[in-house]
């Protein structure tokens, strides 16, 4: 079956989207938290970039899925780094994945009511959207930073239902992570589609419960 026909737009009426590896190619903060960041920190460290990345990589697993790891002002602090300087650095990396634009019209001219909801901080997010202009898409974008907890928690969603007003019933949630579509499927939201190819040049990873899509033209009419 087809992801277009196994979610019903007419009955929807909200549409929740992830950031990013959802709308945005992962492609950047992968080249960021993996490369960048590890040569920067190698620099300061006086180390190799190897010992770098292995020491960098055991810290993220320890914050992952934490707010923690949203604030990048955190990260700042940790690792002696100015994240936000370097997010800039490599602005240019910033990029759309095919079709979203074209999606995002079709919603508003649906009428739907249309919401980014991101883990990113609201520095990064401010970044991407000069960079990409997608904010004037949005009915609204709220971070987890604001919510107090990532979306991987229960709680994020009951505080975003609460500022956002969405209904459960008729609303759609896209996103790249699964063990945050499976959150939001506990909630109780609806429909849930899992975007496959975050990093646009690394092979899709399918979630196995959840219904997916590479491109958002396959929820396109
Ligand atoms: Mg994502």
């Amino acid at each position: 079956m087809s992801s277009r026909s196994k979610i019903p737009l007419h009955e929807i009426k909200y549409v929740l989207l992830d950031m990013d590896g959802t709308l945005l190619d992962k492609y950047f903060d992968d080249y960021f938290w993996e490369h960048l960041v590890p040569e920067k920190y190698a620099e300061k460290n006086n180390t190799t970039f190897g010992k770098a990345k292995e020491e960098l990589f055991k810290k993220y697993k320890h914050h992952e899925g934490t707010l923690n790891w949203t604030d990048i002002d955190f990260w700042s602090k940790e690792l002696n780094l100015d994240i936000p300087a370097l997010k800039e650095q490599i602005r240019h990396l910033i990029e759309i994945h095919p079709h979203v634009e074209d999606f995002l019209k079709m919603l508003k001219k649906q009428k739907k009511k249309v919401f980014l909801v991101t883990n990113a901080h609201y520095k990064v997010l401010d970044l991407k959207f000069k960079k990409t202009e997608l904010g004037k898409y949005f009915d609204a974008a709220i971070t987890s930073f604001e919510m107090g907890y990532p979306k991987e928690m229960l709680e994020f969603w009951e505080k975003a239902e609460k500022k956002l007003g969405f209904e459960r019933e008729k609303t759609l949630f896209v996103d790249d992570t699964e063990e945050i579509l499976k959150t939001a499927r506990k909630y109780g939201i609806k429909y849930i589609i899992h975007k496959a190819k975050a990093n646009s040049k690394i092979k899709p990873k399918l979630a196995k419960e959840f219904t997916h899509i590479f491109d958002f033209k396959e929820l396109m009419k």
